[in-house]
This record gives structure tokens, C-alpha cells and sequence, in this order.
């Protein structure tokens, strides 16, 4: 019986995709608003793809309004496709220990695995079927379904319920993510929070906002195992 709901975050978390998401965003941007570096200077980590564009968009003078979000989306899936192929900038690779802890979490009857992530359902998939990471994950929460990353964690569980991949109150979720916008959202639902600094932010900062656990990396699996409860 499934008594934890276990909830990653993607970026800087699982994997980093050497800017892919970035240069992706800004192809999109380009194309539809007419400015190739939309993004610089925006911060991304932590943050949902809605909130992003909307800053983006904003920075070139145009609102967000229902039809440019739904196209620059559209325009950021085919971009992701290609750019998630090239090696890219800084690190692209799966995030020390990730596929361990996946595999150990995987066998274990009393776990459900999830996403709680701003990525657009799509741009989740294309990044983690890139590493092959993509079949561990039963159920989540994405981008697409708020821009206020603290509203995904309960419709993450809600989501588990419905598929019958797990039942279980937010005190029984565990969320891993890499910035203090995931440890905010594992808070505001009443969850658990694991920060894990393999992104933009070191263990004490993710300590100092108030994550529950903290690791530099998921690299020991069973203490990772063990802090899952
Ligand atoms: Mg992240």
C-alpha cells in the first residue's frame, strides 16, 4: 500500500539540460514577439513557464493575454525538441544519484513517484524522456496548470488520488526540489520539504528558507532512502 507520495522537481533537481529550456523559450519569444533574448536576465530557476513568459513578455512591452501564451507554448515544444539534442551550455546530464534513488524509490511498494514542477507538461516530457527518466513518474503537477507554484502541490495530490496512484494527506508528501520556491511550495501545502543543492542554490540557502532535509547531492542513496522515511 502507497503511504508516501514522493513529488520532484525537475530542473537542477533530476537533471540540468545544459540551457536547452532557455534557448528554447527565447526561439519562441523571437518568434512570435519579435526578440531573440527575451529572457536574459529573467531569473527562470524555481519559477513556472507562465510566470516566465509573462515576465519576458513584458520586458519587450506585450501583455499576456490568452492567445500569445497559448502559441508562445506551442512555439516552445517544437523549439525544446531540437535544442534538448544539442550539448549545449554549462551541464547537461542526470543530477548525481538521481537514477539510483529513482530505481531503489521504484521497488518500493509504500512509494508513488511524482512531478511538481514549472515545466510545461510537454517541456517535462521531452526534457526527462531525453534522459530516459520520463517512465518513473506516475503522476504531477506542471506548469500548465498554475503560474503560482504553491497551487501545484495539492492538485499533484489530488491528481495521484485520481489515477489511484495514492491516497494520502500532504503530511505523507515529500517534495525534492533545488530552489526555495520548491521548499515555499512544499510548505504551503504542508508537506515535506528535501533540498538538494545540485542548482542554483547552496545547502544553506535551502536551509535558511526552511527546508526540512537538505543534501548537497542525492549521490548516497540510502541516506536519501532513509530521509524519505
Ligand atoms: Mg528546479
Amino acid at each position: 500500500m502507497v503511504t508516501r507520495l514522493v513529488l520532484f522537481d525537475i530542473d537542477g533537481t533530476l537533471v540540468l539540460t545544459g540551457g536547452a529550456g532557455m534557448r528554447a523559450m527565447n526561439r519562441a519569444c523571437e518568434d512570435l514577439v519579435g526578440h531573440g533574448n527575451a529572457l536574459d536576465g529573467i531569473q527562470l530557476a524555481g519559477r513556472t513557464d507562465w510566470i516566465i513568459l509573462q515576465d519576458a513578455a513584458a520586458r519587450v512591452g506585450r501583455e499576456l493575454h490568452r492567445d500569445l501564451r497559448h502559441e508562445l507554448r506551442t512555439r516552445y515544444v517544437v523549439h525544446l525538441r531540437e535544442e534538448i539534442l544539442l550539448p549545449g551550455r554549462g551541464i547537461k546530464a542526470v543530477m548525481p544519484g538521481i537514477r539510483e534513488a529513482l530505481d531503489a524509490l521504484s521497488e518500493r511498494p509504500d512509494v508513488a513517484l511524482g512531478l511538481v514542477t514549472g515545466n510545461f507538461i510537454e517541456g517535462a516530457r521531452i526534457k526527462l524522456e531525453h534522459f530516459d527518466l520520463w517512465k518513473y513518474f506516475r503522476c504531477g503537477a506542471y506548469g500548465d496548470d498554475a503560474s503560482d507554484r504553491n497551487a501545484l502541490v495539492p492538485i499533484a495530490i489530488r491528481r495521484a488520488r485520481e489515477a489511484r496512484v495514492a491516497d494520502v494527506s500532504p503530511a505523507c508528501v515529500v517534495v525534492i526540489g533545488d530552489t526555495p520556491h520548491d521548499i515555499a511550495c512544499a510548505q504551503a501545502a504542508g508537506a515535506v520539504s528535501i533540498g538538494v543543492a545540485t542548482g542554483h542554490y547552496t545547502a544553506d540557502q535551502l536551509r535558511a528558507c526552511g527546508a526540512e532535509i537538505v543534501f548537497s547531492d542525492l549521490s548516497d542513496t540510502e541516506a536519501f532512502l532513509r530521509a524519505i522515511g
